[in-house]
């Protein structure tokens, strides 16, 4: 039970807020997460790690020196959004470029990768690693599509203290790698994490039985056994990573080794030690050289009940990178002095008492650009785009929590709080812009911006994705005849398509958007009008929704889990049909003039 929070919609800024009030000495905030408090370090690659809130330390507490310079700070369980992190990471560049790091998740894939070719653009080299140490939710052979969990540290670790030697973002990137492919992560649980004013966990696990290969977003585990003893749950762990050596590890006798003994929220620190005792003794009897070691939480899912065990195959350079001195707000290594001998960054109020008025200062929107011309006619289609955007709110609202049930029974439970949010975000963007004269090209395309970032996530970046390209289709001049309408949503889909890479029968929205797609450009192209178009079209997106039941996931968080999942639609699939259905009831009472 996660038991005290004000509006659940505000907890994962409050946290930020409240975390950096208590370490001021460290951390400053900055639009989008939190960057050291000493300010950019001319010269050095910065390295900006982050992910969704719900995962303390990780991203914040591991911001300091000898760690990250940065971390962009998702809402729960969702990926902050790529304007989050451009911004983060204009904040700590210090002209050397910028790594990017995170777990690799479907959602933080698509904003960090949209973020490092928005930085390089604009002239600040980035690049990204995603970490990928859970040996349980991939195969060896894909390693690519595994997840991070507490492997992250060791990999941000390794990338930042090389970042310290003055290394340039080639060799850090090189360095990130090389952590990443030699680090492995294996994880156990014995009850599901319950959100920020959820009234029930994401998942259970029967009393005296424990679940095998879990997540960190409350994903289920892909077994179940008796619960074990201590020392059995340590000879579970140790022997699953002594099974998976990775390329370059022939054996591990003789092999030295970092270690993380993970606690995911609510296993205690001594329950900890009883099993890094037996962990210790099976490594020694293997013959490991245990570096380092580190036992605590580094990595949580609220209040879940588990813990993973990560080992890192060290290189001599590895070892030096891992050993090296670090002093974050939630993890310390060697002496680094007193951080507040280090200068503030400039401009830095640093008083406690307006430490939260700082926090409060909002995300600064990016610099708009003015508003292009938009004709009477679009400006006046723009007003019913903004009414059409409230019905989607209304819509994402009334069924948040059945989208958030659906995804919890194989991704991460997030989907009702990310598609409210982002809805929130784009009819305040689209208001906003109406209000200043925009045509109905211009409405949808901030909508879109206002969607993306509020909403962070997978979901958030395509329907950022969908919404942007209606608005280009649209344009701020004529009005579009129902043909255009359909060749916009033509478009939207091959965009989501290109971005996500998922395709039909992958159990993504792309199967629901195919069909619509195509539905309405027959319905249109043979003359109907819009709303007897989008009617039909309406009710092919709900046939393929609810076909979705059938199929088993091939992408996004909920592959590792594609058994669980038959049966159940997929949730972006049910909740673009639902919003489809009830965009047509506002067409159907008051249709579009096109
Ligand atoms: P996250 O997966 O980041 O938690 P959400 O829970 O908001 O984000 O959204 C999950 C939905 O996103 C899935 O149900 C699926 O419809 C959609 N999705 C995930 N990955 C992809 C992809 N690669 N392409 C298209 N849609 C995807
Ligand atoms: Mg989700």
């Amino acid at each position: 039970m996660t038991r005290l929070y004000n509006d659940p919609a505000a907890f994962a800024q409050e946290a930020v807020e409240g975390f950096a009030a208590a370490h001021a000495r460290w951390v400053r905030t900055v639009p989008g997460g939190v960057a050291r408090r000493s300010g950019p370090v001319p010269g050095q690659v910065a390295v900006v790690v982050g992910g969704g809130s719900g995962h303390y330390p990780a991203f914040g507490g591991l911001v300091g020196r000898g760690l990250a310079h940065g971390a962009a700070i998702g809402e729960v369980f969702a990926s902050p959004s790529a304007h989050r992190i451009r911004q983060v990471a204009q904040a700590v560049d210090g002209g050397a470029g910028v790594l990017l790091t995170f777990g690799n998740y479907a959602g933080d894939v698509l904003h960090f990768g949209q973020a490092a070719e928005a930085l390089t653009a604009a002239g600040v080299p980035a690049r990204t690693v995603a970490v990928t140490d859970d040996v349980s939710s991939a195969a060896p052979e894909e390693t690519h599509r595994r997840r991070g969990v507490a492997g992250d540290l060791v990999v941000f670790k390794a990338a930042a203290a090389a970042a310290e030697t003055g290394a340039s973002l080639d060799e850090v990137v090189r360095v990130a790698e090389l952590a990443n492919s030699r680090t492995r992560s294996f994880g156990v649980a014995f009850s599901g994490c319950t959100l920020p004013g959820a009234d029930a966990p994401l998942f259970t696990v029967p009393e005296g039985r424990m679940a095998v290969g879990l997540g960190i977003h409350g994903e289920p585990g892909i077994g179940e056994e008796a619960l074990p003893s201590a020392d059995q749950v340590a000879e579970r762990l140790v022997d699953r990573l002594l099974a998976e050596l990775p390329d370059g590890v022939d054996r591990a006798a003789g092999q030295r080794a970092g270690l993380v003994l993970n606690g995911l929220g609510a296993v205690t620190y001594e329950e900890l030690f009883v099993v890094y005792r037996r962990v210790s003794r099976l490594l020694a009897e293997a013959g490991v050289d245990i570096v380092d070691p580190e036992v605590g939480e580094l990595c949580t899912s609220f209040d879940m009940a588990g813990l993973s065990l990560t080992l890192v195959w060290l290189t001599d350079e590895l070892e030096r990178l891992w050993t090296a001195p670090a002093d974050a707000p939630a993890f310390r290594k060697g002496a680094l002095g007193d951080p507040d001998d280090v200068p503030d960054a400039p401009g830095l109020v640093r008083d406690q008492a307006d430490v939260p008025e700082q926090a409060d200062v909002p995300d600064q929107a990016p610099a708009v650009p003015p508003l292009p011309h938009a004709t009477a006619d679009s400006r006046e289609l723009a007003a019913e785009v903004v009414a059409i955007l409230d019905t989607v709110l209304a819509t994402v609202d009334t069924h948040a929590e059945e989208l958030g049930r659906i995804d919890a029974v194989a991704g991460d439970g997030d989907h009702g709080i990310g598609m409210r949010h982002g809805a929130t975000g784009a009819c305040e963007a689209a208001r906003d812009a109406l209000g200043q004269g925009a045509g109905a090209g211009t409405v949808l395309d901030r909508a879109a911006d206002g969607w993306a970032d509020r909403a962070g996530g997978t979901s958030g970046a395509l329907w950022g994705v969908i919404l942007r390209s209606l608005g280009t289709a649209i344009g701020d001049t004529a009005r579009p005849r129902p043909a255009d309408v359909a060749a916009g949503v033509t478009g939207a889909t091959a965009a989501v398509m290109r971005l996500g890479k998922a395709e039909v029968g992958d159990k993504t929205m792309v199967d629901v958007l195919v069909p619509f797609a195509e539905s309405l450009r027959t319905a249109t192209a043979a003359g109907h009008s819009l709303a007897d178009s989008w009617d039909t079209a309406a009710t092919a997106a709900r046939r393929a929704a609810d076909a979705t039941a059938r199929l088993l996931p091939r992408t996004g968080r909920a592959r590792p889990h594609a058994e669980k999942s038959l049966g159940t639609p997929d949730a972006g699939a049910h909740s673009l049909a639902l919003i489809v259905r009830a965009v047509h009831a506002r067409l159907a009472e008051r249709p579009v003039r096109t």
